[in-house]
């Protein structure tokens, strides 16, 4: 692989103009070292960076990119839509299209509000469960991450695990005091806090499965006795669905486990690459955002009509091709025993963890992961730069990625001791 020194002269006039060289800390290479990848383009499964090296692309924009990169049916219709005006501001027969192919693959959401983000779909959310309950306080998971609002950043995942960040300077005390923070997966402790605080609980936000803080797989039992909790104490459900929506099948990982939730956000593989978010439930409870209700949101670009054609493309071929889930699934479960049958021939303590087509990595060794991380990306793989943060398989992954993948691994652990 040529060196990255065009990267680094890109990387360094980043610096002059953004807070260490990135939009969004989540990219910046703190935890691992080196340069962040600067991406010229992508196409399927690869990345290639402005040094004319390619890379297997497992981040794919932070797992928005189920059908790879430049998947060439939604280019196409980006593009025609794209001709016929780019913002509107007004009902578009786009978005509908969009609401009509998720209310049929989620039945549950009777009505859904487009957003521009995950962030901005649970900000609506919660403002909509306490309106709805007259109810303040919500109920939030350690290490869990649903987007940068002031009351959502203690205890978080995602960058804030990575950079060591325990709660977000800039955040006032008073805007997170409705905020219950809870250890994930403990029945007794969420029992406990609904005890204590029952009828003052608006909502429960939830990662049916996590994904901000490593992979945590699913704790069904736990996501169950959420449901009956939030009915007893009449708080809402909520299920942060960002990165699970549409990752394991057509549909929610809610409906996978026969849980239905009030309220469910979504994001990423929907907007198929483009920025979007999306909160939707039953119209009992919908119905109290505005123009109908009192809880107010709003946004100049929500439903904007390239964004709804990317999503509405990708839905499309992700409903006609069902079975590839399956396939994903596969692929992902053979390289994550690969991974960790090379690193148990050389002692080496990694742990894969996964769940359906996302998985994250650990070694016991701290320093270990920054080593592997270096190595691994000079060879021409693109992990996420963080073991707190997840890779993702696409459809466009095919075998040959994953054996090369595999071989790349075995290479470059065979370096580490
Ligand atoms: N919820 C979850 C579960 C997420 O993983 C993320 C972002 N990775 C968000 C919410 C926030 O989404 P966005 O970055 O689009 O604001």
């Amino acid at each position: 692989m040529a060196k990255r020194t065009i990267n680094s002269k890109l990387f360094g006039e980043a610096q002059k103009y953004f807070v260490g060289g990135v939009n969004s800390p989540v990219r910046a290479f703190n935890y691992v070292g080196g340069d962040p990848l600067i991406i010229k383009k992508g196409h399927g499964s690869k990345v290639y960076d402005y040094d004319g090296n390619k890379y297997i692309d497992y981040v794919l924009s932070w797992g928005s990119l189920i059908l790879g990169h430049a998947f060439p049916e939604v280019v196409d219709a980006v593009k025609v839509a794209a001709g016929d005006g780019l913002s509107f501001g007004t009902t578009n027969i786009k978005e509908v299209e969009l609401a009509k192919l998720i209310r049929k693959a989620i039945p549950f959401v009777e009505k859904i509000r487009f957003v521009n983000s995950g962030t901005e779909a649970m900000m609506g959310a919660v403002r909509l469960a306490r309106g709805y309950t007259g109810r303040d306080k919500i109920v939030k998971f350690e290490n869990a991450y649903h987007g940068h609002a002031d009351y959502l950043l203690t205890k978080s995942g995602s960058g804030l695990a990575t950079l060591g960040i325990p709660s977000s300077a800039g955040v006032p005390k008073d805007f997170a005091k409705h905020t219950i923070i809870t250890p994930a997966n403990n029945i007794n402790a969420i029992e406990t806090v609904f005890k204590r605080y029952g009828r003052k609980i608006a909502a429960v936000l939830v990662e049916p499965v996590g994904g901000n803080y490593g992979v945590l797989p699913p704790d069904i039992k736990f996501l169950k006795r959420l449901r009956t909790l939030t009915v007893e104490y009449g708080a809402l459900l909520i299920f942060d669905e960002v990165i699970t929506g549409f990752r394991f099948s057509f549909g929610t990982f809610a409906q996978n486990i026969g849980v239905t939730p009030d309220l469910i956000i979504l994001g990423k593989i929907i907007g198929g690459g483009l920025p979007i978010g999306a909160y939707g439930g039953g119209i009992r409870v919908m119905d109290k955002l505005a123009p109908l209700g009192k809880v107010y949101q709003a946004s100049t670009f929500s439903g904007n009509p390239v964004v709804m054609q990317a999503g509405i493309t990708t839905l499309k071929v992700l409903a006609s091709s069902r079975a590839k889930y399956k396939q994903l699934e596969r692929f992902a479960e053979f390289l994550s025993s690969a991974i960790e049958k090379a690193a148990r021939s050389r002692n080496i303590d990694l742990k894969v963890c996964r769940f359906g087509s996302m998985f994250s990595m650990k070694f016991e060794k701290n320093d270990n992961f920054k080593k592997f991380y270096k190595d691994i990306l000079h060879v021409g793989v693109y992990f996420a730069p963080s073991e707190y943060e997840v890779n993702f398989l696409s459809f466009a992954h095919s075998k040959k990625d994953i054996e090369n993948t595999v071989r790349a691994i075995k290479l470059v652990l065979h370096k580490i001791n």
